[in-house]
């Protein structure tokens, strides 16, 4: 830990502080060997947290031939009217938390991969027998299939997404972001539900502003985004409900909303909702895989964004997320 008094030279700095940072005391921050904690130092100065994202909180360090990783966070420190009188640098080191994490990842990669093909010849095998390619079957029979085909198709879902998490995971750096209209984004994805919806009896809107700012963003990957919530509001909603999607400026971004007047979530599970596998206890719908929402917050993470959810229980659920302008002019506000 450090502070830093608001010219930006460290006033007082522990000891891990010193050698592992060269933080000493009354060095410029912006003369440090990590370039990181001048930028998070300015986030709080200049009090535009937008100059430093989350995921550039997580850095590398190599010291004594050793890869460490760091969490750095900042906070402001005021004197009792207020006044800000420097900058609090807090620094973690997260080396231990961060191998757990990639171990845990590649195991699950792993075992996904590792599954899927045993479970390829089981769905085969269920689908001759179904068929009657191997001799015909008697009604206890075929319902016992039919309960066995309904079972391997949810494990091949939740296996795929395991697998597309993983290639999430692995691919930020390869997304393909461009400047998109948010109107494209979310006709694209209604497009495809719109069927759907109209089978369940829900009525599906848009309600897009004709000024809004492009956004960066990589489209087949919102789309999947977009796919998840819809496909999750849809789920929850009964006939004759309605959901809507609509989208606005918010300062340097641009937030998407789908809203929908099924059955909401109660609110001890708000906290939960994008966990991987997690799913509302006692809930009508069997099919899901817990995985949906975890993809969408990657996703939306990976475009430097945030997602959130806001609902109550019996009053339908409003999902939003944000992507970046790419003007990032204050313009069109
Ligand atoms: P699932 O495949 O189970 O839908 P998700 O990760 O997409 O997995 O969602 C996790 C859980 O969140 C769901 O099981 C459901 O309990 C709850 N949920 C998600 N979206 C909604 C919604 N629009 N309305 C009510 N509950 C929802």
């Amino acid at each position: 830990m450090a502070i830093v008094d608001p010219e930006g030279r460290v006033e007082i700095s522990t000891a891990s502080a010193k050698n592992l940072f060269g933080l000493r005391t009354g060095l410029f921050v912006r003369d440090a060997s990590v370039d990181h904690l001048n930028r998070l130092f300015h986030s709080i100065i200049d009090q535009d947290t937008q100059q430093y994202r989350e995921e550039e909180k997580l850095f590398q360090l190599f010291t004594n031939g050793e890869e460490r990783y760091f969490h750095a966070d900042a906070a402001p420190r005021t004197d009792r009217d207020g006044h800000l009188t420097g900058v609090i640098l807090i620094l973690k080191d997260v080396t231990e938390q961060r191998h757990v994490e990639e171990l845990k990842s590649g195991l699950i990669s792993t075992v996904s991969h590792q599954l899927k093909t045993p479970l390829t010849s089981i769905r085969m095998a269920i689908h001759l027998l179904l068929e009657e390619k191997v001799g015909p079957l008697t009604e206890k029979q075929i319902d016992l299939l039919l309960a066995a085909r309904e079972e391997s198709d949810l494990l091949h879902r939740i296996l795929s997404k395991l697998l597309d998490i993983r290639r999430i995971e692995i691919g930020r750096s390869q997304m393909t972001f461009q400047a998109v209209s948010p109107h494209t984004l979310i006709m694209e994805a209604v497009e495809t539900l719109r069927r759907s919806a109209q089978e369940g009896g829900v009525d599906l809107a848009t309600d897009i502003h004709d000024n809004l700012p492009l956004v960066n963003a990589d489209t087949s990957q919102i789309c999947i985004v977009f796919s998840n919530l819809l496909s999750n509001a849809l789920r929850y909603t009964e006939p004759g409900g309605r959901i809507s999607v609509k989208a606005e400026t918010e300062g340097q971004m641009v937030r998407f909303f789908v809203t929908d007047t099924g059955s909401g979530i109660p609110d001890q599970f708000l906290q939960r909702i994008f966990e991987q596998f997690f799913r509302v206890p006692d809930q009508k719908s069997e099919t899901g895989t817990g995985l949906g929402l975890a993809i969408a917050k990657e996703i939306v993470e990976a475009h430097g964004g945030t997602i959130n959810v806001e609902s109550q229980k019996g009053q339908g659920a409003t999902f939003s997320f944000t992507l970046k302008r790419v003007d990032q002019s204050p313009e069109g506000e």
